[in-house]
């Protein structure tokens, strides 16, 4: 493991330390993507920590190098006070995916950390059997996975991460592909074991894109930026269990997160983008002539024009601004489908999201009011100074054909993100591109090209 940091005075009582951890993921043109970046933290015992960002952040990255299963690329990790190497025997990981064997019954799935610690059979079997009680499962020991119902499953997954007596629980949204009440259930039922002590687990790390879920469980939250992942918010959650959703200081605590995970882009912002976190590379764009900017591809968010347009409308219509937790509540949305379209509105200048609220500008009234080419054309107006697309109108307006296929495209923005955030991004450019009616694009031949209105 790198060297360490210098940073912070070590706690003796700290339960994990993080000094200055960083990870880059390698692309396949060796291009690195910085996917943490200086993360320090600490975990006390007796703490409940939330962990909470946007998709994509890194989170189940900086779960993976807790528990050791991954190294990070600078920077330290401790377990009380030791470096660790190699997966932490202290820890256990509950997944969203459940994960468990399928070919194993629940007991054989419970028992599976058991076997790794070299414990006897005997032992095993026994502490298997208490844990499958704990968990609400007596009577399931020889099912197999597929004949229990979601909940069971992740029942499952808690048994098998309790069984080996971790002192750090981590999970991974644990609950997202639960259903309401399942979720709920559970929610309570693991909260209960942890607050009356009856595992002797000493530290919980839940990652979660709930903001009330984060609110409900944790007493500590952490709030993680995306590109790169840093700590922009770590708040203590002193609300007295068992908490009540509707409490106005439950709602209050909400909000106050709520404003924090919208809001931290614009602080952001002001910051000028490290440069090397996006470094373009040089061979991508030979052909731009030396005196013009070099572009930085900044990453765009993922709105989708139909429901940006959707969401003005709606603001427009209870007088031009609304607090974006009621939004997301009323629409059933989370924070992290909100955000895509509150960032969208931003970069074209259509509103301003401040403290959690959504302001409708006078551009965004214009296009609320104007009928679809008018929306189109003050989409197209604000294209042009999104780097995306200008790299895509300089490539379709030089070719002879003004045509390119889409792969093209692709290349070059795996050289700035990862292959999927790539994928995404220019999914969203063409969708938007089409909208504003800047160029085509044939699924057929995957080709985007402009036609004779467009070209000149
Ligand atoms: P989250 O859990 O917050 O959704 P992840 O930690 O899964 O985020 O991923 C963070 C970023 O790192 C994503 O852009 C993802 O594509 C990238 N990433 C994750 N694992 C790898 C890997 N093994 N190789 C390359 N890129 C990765
Ligand atoms: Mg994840």
């Amino acid at each position: 493991m790198a060297a360490t940091f210098h940073k912070a005075q070590p706690k003796n009582d700290s339960l994990v330390r993080l000094l200055g951890v960083t990870k880059m993921y390698k692309q396949p043109d060796n291009y690195d993507i910085r996917v943490l970046d200086d993360i320090n933290l600490d975990i006390q015992p007796g703490e409940f920590i939330a962990l909470l960002g946007p998709s994509g952040s890194g989170k189940s990255t900086l779960l993976r190098i807790i528990t050791g299963l991954s190294d990070p690329s600078y920077g330290t990790v401790l377990y009380r006070g030791r470096p660790i190497e190699g997966p932490n025997p202290h820890a256990a990981m509950v997944f969203q995916s459940f994960a468990l064997y399928p070919w194993l019954t629940v007991q054989q799935n419970v028992e599976l950390g058991l076997v790794a610690k070299g414990v006897s059979p005997d032992v095993r079997r026994g502490r298997a059997i208490e844990l499958i009680d704990l968990i609400g499962l007596n009577g399931y020991e020889d099912a197999f996975p597929k004949e229990l119902s979601g909940g069971m499953r992740q029942r499952v997954g808690f048994a098998r991460a309790l069984a080996v007596d971790p002192e750090l629980l981590c999970m991974d949204e644990p609950f997202s592909a639960l259903d309401f009440l399942t979720a709920e259930n559970l929610r309570s039922e693991l909260l209960d074991l942890w607050l009356e002590s009856r595992i002797p687990t000493r530290a919980v790390l839940m990652v979660t894109h709930g903001i009330e879920e984060a609110v409900y469980m944790a007493d500590r939250i952490i709030v993680l930026s995306k590109n790169p992942a840093r700590v922009v918010a770590d708040l203590p959650n002193l609300l007295p269990y068992p908490r009540n959703r509707k409490a106005p200081e439950f709602v209050q605590m909400v909000d106050q997160v709520y404003k924090i995970v919208t809001g931290w882009d614009d602080d952001e912002e002001d910051e000028a983008a490290p440069e090397a976190e996006l470094a373009v590379p040089s061979a991508s764009l030979a052909n731009q002539s030396p005196d013009e900017e070099r572009p930085r591809l900044k990453p765009i968010p993922y709105g989708h024009i139909s429901m940006l347009s959707g969401l003005l409308e709606l603001v427009q219509d209870r007088g031009g601004h609304d607090d974006l937790y009621r939004l997301g509540a009323e629409l059933f949305l989370e924070v992290d489908d909100l955000l895509p379209v509150t960032e969208t509105a931003e970069l074209f200048h259509l509103a301003e999201v401040s403290e959690g609220d959504l302001f409708i500008t006078e551009l965004g009234r214009t296009f609320v009011e104007g009928d679809i080419n008018d929306r189109k054309a003050i989409i197209r107006d604000q294209l042009q100074d999104v780097p995306i697309f200008r790299l895509i109108q300089r490539v379709l307006h030089t070719k002879a054909n003004h045509s390119m296929v889409k792969e093209f495209f692709t290349d070059i923005l795996e050289e700035h993100f990862s292959v999927a955030e790539a994928d995404r991004q220019l999914t969203t450019a063409i969708n938007w591109g089409r909208y504003a009616d800047l160029f085509h694009y044939d699924t057929d031949t995957e080709q985007l090209y402009l036609d004779e209105d467009q070209t000149e």
